[in-house]
C-alpha cells in the first residue's frame, strides 16, 4: 500500500490455511453474490448473498483485516440494511459482543440455505475515510471492493469458500478487472465461480470513461491499464506516458524474471473526489490519484512512483509475504513487524524503476532522493521510535494524524527503508566488484519460476540467507543495526556508499516544488522547521527547530510574516531576505482563538535538499537507475 495523502521455506497459501480449517471433512460452501451498483453515483451499494446453512447459529463473518491495509479496517460500521430470511421467513441475528465484524444467525429447522441483503454505504464526501473506505464513487466512476458487500461463513479459509458474483452496473458504464468473466447480458456481468481470496483480491473499476491500454502487446502473461476518469479529457495522455508505463512493465519483468499473475490490471482511478492512495493484488492494483494526473506533467512527475510500488507488491507482497503477515481469512490478527521488508523494499524498487522506465530524469529521482533523504534528517521522532517500531505499530500509525510526524514517526519504513535498502544494494555492489546487485537477491527471492497467485511466506532468516546467497556479508547485524538505531540523523550510508552526499542550498528541485503544490503546502522543515498548509495552518513543527523552540506548534495559524499579510511568497521571501541579516523573523500566530508574535532568531534563508557527486567514490548510482 502506498499513502499521499520475506533459503526460504516454500509454503502455499493453500498449505497452512488447511491447517486452521475446523477439519471438517464436509465440502466448504459454495455462495452466491449478486451485486447491484447502479447507485454508484448516489454512493450506495446493494448486495444479495445466498449461503448454505443447516439448523442452529450460523457466525458470519464481515472481512476486518484487510491485505495490503496492514490493519483490522474493514469498515462494517458502512454496512447497512442488513437482513437474513429462510425459507421466506425472516431470521433473527445478533452481533458479537466481542467482536463487531462477527455475526450470528438463527437458522431454524428446514432452513437449507441463508439469503443476506446488505448495502454498503460508501463515503459520501473525499474527507474522512482512509484506502478502500475511503470514498470511492463519484457521478462518472466507481471502484468496487468485494471485501467491503460480503459476508463469509466461520469454519472455513479464505481460498477453500468459492463464491460465484455477478454485478449491474450504471448503464452504459464500462470496467475492468482480473476477475474472469463468465457472461455479460447488457449492464449486467457474471463472473466464474472463484475462491473467497481470489475475489477479495479481484476489485472492479468502472465507468462512463473508461480506458484500457494493453502495455506489452503480443507478450504473455497479458499486462493491461484500465483507467476510469471523471472525464474524457483526463484520458488523452500524451504518447509518451503510454510509452513509460511499457517501460515499466518491461524493466519490472528484467528485474524479476518471472511473473506470479495470469493477467494483470493497472485498475486507475482519476478523480478529484475520490480517496487518493494505492491498494496492492496479486493481478491488479487499485491506484487513485488527482483528475489530471495523467495530463499534467507536474502531477505526473509528483505520483510517477506510485503505480510502480504497486505493481512491485504483486511479486513483494504478494507472492512472497512475511510469514505472520499472512492469515488464513481476514479475522486474524495480521502481524507487520516485517513491513520494512514488504513496504519497504518495495519503496526502493517502486522509486527506481520510474527512473529506469524514463518517468523521471536521473536528476528527478535524485531530487526525490535527497527530499526523502532531508525529511528523515529532519526527523527528531527517531530519537525514541526505532523503525522495527514504526512497523510493529503501523495499524495505529497508518491512521495517526500529520501534526506531530516528526516527533511521533508514522509509518517511516517507507522512507527510511528507502535509504537502508539503497544502503545494501551499495554493500552488494561493493562486496561483489560490481559482478552482483540487489537486482540478483529479487531474482532469487521473487524470481523463477512463474506462477499463477500464490503465496510462497518468508521470514527475518530466509531474507538474511538469501542476501547472504548473494553477497557474504554480516547481513545480520546490518539489518539489527538498521532497525533498532536512533540516528542521529538520517541513514545515508547508502547514497554516501553510492558516490553522492546530501546538501542543502537556496534552490526549490522541481521534485519538491511538485511534492509542495501537491500537498498544498510550504515545506520550510530544513530551515525553521515547519511544515505549513497553503492557509497558514501549521502542519507540522518540529521539535529542537527554531519555531519550536520559539513556542510554535502544529493546528496554530500563521497569519502574518514581518508585519505583513501571511501567503506562501511573503513567507518564502521574508525566509530569504533574513538570510545573514541580524533582524529577527517575526510571525504572528492565532492559537484556539487568541493572537501571540513569535520572534525566531533565524537567519539562514531558505533550504532544500539536493544531491551533490562525490567524485573520490564511484558513481553507482546512476549504475542502479540504468535501464536494462
Ligand atoms: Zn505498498
Amino acid at each position: 500500500m502506498r499513502i499521499f495523502p520475506r533459503g526460504c521455506a516454500l509454503i502455499f497459501l493453500a498449505v497452512i490455511t488447511a491447517a486452521w480449517s475446523n477439519g471438517a471433512t464436509t465440502a466448504a460452501p459454495h455462495i452466491s453474490i449478486a451485486l447491484d451498483a447502479t447507485d454508484a453515483p448516489r454512493k450506495i451499494f446493494h448486495a444479495q448473498l445466498t449461503i448454505p446453512a443447516s439448523a442452529g447459529t450460523l457466525t458470519l463473518y464481515y472481512p476486518k483485516w484487510i491485505p495490503g491495509e496492514h490493519a483490522p479496517s474493514g469498515p462494517v460500521i458502512d454496512v447497512a440494511g442488513l437482513k437474513f430470511t429462510g425459507n421466506g421467513q425472516l431470521l433473527k441475528w445478533r452481533r458479537a459482543l466481542d467482536d463487531n465484524w462477527t455475526i450470528h444467525v438463527e437458522v431454524p429447522a428446514g432452513v437449507q440455505e441463508v439469503h443476506a441483503s446488505l448495502d454498503y454505504l460508501s463515503p459520501a464526501t473525499s474527507e474522512g475515510a482512509l484506502f478502500t473506505a475511503g470514498a470511492s464513487a463519484t457521478e462518472k466512476m466507481s471502484v468496487i471492493s468485494w471485501n467491503q458487500v460480503l459476508l463469509y461463513p466461520k469454519g472455513w479459509t479464505a481460498d477453500q469458500l468459492m463464491y460465484t458474483a455477478s454485478v449491474r452496473f450504471p448503464s452504459g458504464w464500462k470496467f475492468g478487472t482480473p476477475l474472469p468473466i463468465s457472461s455479460q447480458t447488457g449492464d449486467e456481468v457474471h463472473f466464474d465461480p472463484v475462491s473467497l481470496y481470489t475475489l477479495v483480491d479481484s476489485p472492479i473499476i468502472t465507468g462512463q470513461y473508461l480506458k484500457i491500454v494493453p502495455l506489452n502487446q503480443g507478450q504473455s502473461p497479458p499486462v493491461e491499464m484500465d483507467i476510469a476518469a471523471d472525464s474524457q479529457a483526463a484520458l488523452d495522455a500524451p504518447q509518451e506516458v503510454w510509452v513509460a508505463y511499457s517501460n515499466l512493465v518491461k524493466q519490472t519483468g528484467i528485474l524479476f524474471g518471472a511473473t506470479h499473475y495470469r493477467d494483470y490490471h493497472f485498475l486507475y482511478s482519476l478523480s478529484d473526489h475520490v480517496a487518493h492512495f494505492g491498494l496492492e493484488h496479486h493481478e491488479s492494483n487499485d491506484s487513485r490519484t488527482e483528475e489530471r494526473t495523467l495530463v499534467d506533467p507536474e502531477l505526473r512527475i509528483e505520483h510517477a512512483s506510485l503505480l510502480p510500488h504497486e505493481y512491485v507488491h504483486s511479486w513483494n507482497g504478494k507472492y512472497r509475504r512475511p510469514a505472520d503477515l499472512t492469515t488464513p481469512d481476514y479475522q486474524q490478527t495480521m502481524q507487520d513487524d516485517l513491513l520494512w521488508v514488504y513496504e519497504g523494499l518495495t519503496e526502493y524498487l517502486g522509486e527506481i524503476l520510474p527512473a529506469r522506465s524514463a518517468m523521471w530524469t536521473p536528476e528527478q529521482f535524485r531530487d526525490e532522493l535527497a527530499r526523502i533523504a532531508a525529511q528523515l534528517d529532519h526527523r527528531p521522532g527517531r530519537s525514541w521510535r526505532n523503525l522495527q517500531d514504526t512497523a510493529d505499530a503501523a495499524s495505529m500509525l497508518y491512521y495517526a494524524a500529520h501534526q506531530w510526524d516528526s516527533w511521533r514517526r508514522d509509518v517511516d519504513y517507507y522512507d527510511e527503508d528507502e535509504l537502508n535498502w539503497l544502503w545494501a544494494d551499495s554493500i552488494i555492489r561493493q562486496q561483489s566488484k560490481g559482478k552482483k546487485s540487489l537486482d540478483d537477491f529479487c531474482r532469487l527471492f521473487h524470481g523463477p519460476p512463474s506462477t499463477p497467485p500464490i503465496v510462497k511466506t518468508y521470514t527475518f532468516d530466509d531474507v538474511m540467507n538469501t542476501l547472504n546467497q548473494v553477497a557474504p556479508y554480516d547481513w545480520r547485524g546490518f539489518w539489527n543495526e538498521r532497525l533498532t538505531n536512533h540516528g542521529p540523523g538520517a541513514p545515508l550510508g547508502g547514497i554516501e556508499g553510492s558516490g553522492w552526499k546530501l546538501t542543502y542550498d537556496e534552490t526549490r528541485s522541481e521534485m519538491m516544488r511538485a511534492w509542495e503544490d501537491d500537498h498544498r503546502t510550504i515545506n520550510a522543515s530544513f530551515s525553521v522547521g515547519l511544515i505549513v498548509k497553503e492557509d497558514g495552518e501549521i502542519e507540522d513543527s518540529i521539535e529542537g527547530m527554531d519555531a519550536a523552540r520559539a513556542g510554535i506548534g502544529p493546528g496554530m495559524k500563521l497569519l502574518a510574516v514581518n508585519g505583513r499579510r501571511f501567503t506562501p511568497q511573503v513567507f518564502r521571501d521574508a525566509l530569504s531576505a533574513g538570510k545573514n541579516g541580524s533582524q529577527p523573523l517575526q510571525l504572528l500566530v492565532e492559537n484556539t482563538d487568541y493572537f501571540r508574535t513569535f520572534s525566531l532568531d533565524y537567519h539562514g534563508g531558505e533550504k532544500y535538499p539536493h544531491l551533490v557527486r562525490d567524485d573520490s567514490k564511484p558513481d553507482l548510482l546512476s549504475d542502479i537507475i540504468r535501464a536494462h
